[in-house]
Parts: structure tokens; C-alpha cells; sequence
């Protein structure tokens, strides 16, 4: 086994947290642009709710128009019926025409019952669209808000990486360029861990035990071992 000086295992160490800490760093902010559209999910939903609302306002509204047209309808055809009362020859036409005056008006104050209803109707409708858009302000000032935070939060993150990722071009020009090599390899091998702890006889990389004497010669932390399984370097915490 060849033996490489305890500084360099520790600087391959090193590497790997701070390779380590910037994946995880990337990987989150990977992941903003679905925790923001996630975020902004909430909104569709009001939108959705807005619009039928308005929608059943709408409609509301129409039938309130036609009971009107009909009701005006209706007192035309009164006000008709009564100029032909006054030009009647006989009883009978004259009773006959009356009682179709007496349905009319009968129709008609229905219909007045119901515009009544339907313009309380018109009125609690127009009250929930009003609600909802309120709502919908709120909730999308906090939806604003939680991306800024979000959108900050990243900045940070991006400035610790920018950070972690020049202390990692610092360690990798002191690492010899074969170990560099190898450890490159290895990285890529092993998704992305390419030297683990050893405690307790067991590889964290892999979970598995190593050999018994090997874990002891790892103790010298003077030569560079890899695990049996998973076959990524190995250093154990003097
Ligand atoms: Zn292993």
C-alpha cells in the first residue's frame, strides 16, 4: 500500500465536506423554482373560485333582467286588456277579459316575489366575489412575501457556495495530482462520495463492515485504503 503523507488525506477530507456542503447547497437551490410555483399554487385555486363566483353573479343577473322584461311585458298586456275592456259589447267578453287581467297580475306579482329574491340573491353574491378578491389580495401579498424570503434565503446560499466552492479550488491546488486524480475517479464512481469515515469497523459510505485489520492500519492514517464494498477511500478519526 503506498503511503501518503497524513496532510494530503486530511486535505482529500476537507475536499469532500466542502464538495459535500456545496451539492447540497446546488440541490436546494435546484429545487426554488418548484418551491416558488408550488407556493404560488394557492392562487390558482382563488383565481378558479373568483371566476365562478362571477360567473354565478352573472347569471344571477340575467335572470333578474328577464323577470324584469317580463314583468313589463306583463303590464303592457294589462294596460292592453284594459283598453279592450272599455270597447266590450257583451258580459261574458268583459268577464272573460277581466279574468285574464286577475291572471296576469297574478303571474306578475310572483315574478316580483322572485326578482325580490332574486336581487337578495344578486346582493350575497356580489358580497362573496368581493370577499374573495380580498382574499385573493391577501394571500398573494403572502405569496409575494414568502418569495422574497425564499428568493433572499437563496442569495445567501448562493454567496456560501460561491464561498465553499473557492476554498474547495484552494484545496484541490494542494492535493497531488494522482491522489486528485483518483479521488476524481472514485467521486464519480460512487455518486459523488468519493472518501468516507470508518467507525466502528463499518464503512459510513456503504454500511458495511471492513476487515478488522485493515480498520487498524487505517488508525496510522498514513496510507490510503479503500473499502471492500463500495471501494471509496477510507479515513478513520484519530
Ligand atoms: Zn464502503
Amino acid at each position: 500500500m503506498t503511503k501518503i503523507p497524513k496532510e494530503q488525506i486530511a486535505l482529500l477530507i476537507e475536499l469532500q465536506v466542502k464538495e459535500s456542503a456545496a451539492a447540497r447547497i446546488q440541490s436546494t437551490l435546484n429545487a426554488l423554482p418548484v418551491k416558488i410555483s408550488e407556493i404560488a399554487v394557492v392562487l390558482n385555486t382563488f383565481e378558479a373560485a373568483i371566476e365562478a363566483q362571477k360567473e354565478h353573479l352573472a347569471d344571477l343577473k340575467k335572470t333578474y333582467r328577464s323577470f324584469d322584461t317580463d314583468i313589463r311585458a306583463n303590464h303592457e298586456r294589462v294596460k292592453k286588456r284594459e283598453e279592450q275592456l272599455r270597447s266590450c259589447t257583451t258580459n261574458k267578453e268583459y268577464q272573460a277579459i277581466l279574468k285574464e287581467i286577475e291572471e296576469i297580475k297574478k303571474a306578475s306579482s310572483r315574478m316580483e316575489d322572485d326578482t325580490i329574491a332574486c336581487l337578495e340573491k344578486i346582493d350575497a353574491a356580489d358580497k362573496a366575489v368581493k370577499e374573495k378578491e380580498r382574499e385573493y389580495t391577501d394571500e398573494a401579498e403572502a405569496v409575494a412575501r414568502q418569495t422574497a424570503e425564499l428568493e433572499a434565503a437563496a442569495n445567501m446560499q448562493r454567496q456560501s457556495l460561491d464561498e465553499i466552492l473557492s476554498v474547495r479550488d484552494s484545496l484541490v491546488e494542494k492535493i497531488q495530482p494522482p491522489l486528485f486524480k483518483d479521488y476524481e475517479f472514485i467521486k464519480s464512481q460512487a455518486r459523488g462520495i468519493a472518501i468516507v469515515e470508518v467507525k466502528e469497523c463499518i464503512c459510513s459510505g456503504c454500511h458495511m463492515n471492513i476487515p478488522p485489520q485493515m480498520y487498524n492500519e487505517l488508525h496510522r492514517g498514513d496510507e490510503l485504503r479503500m473499502c471492500p464494498h463500495c471501494h471509496r477511500m477510507l479515513y478513520v478519526t484519530q
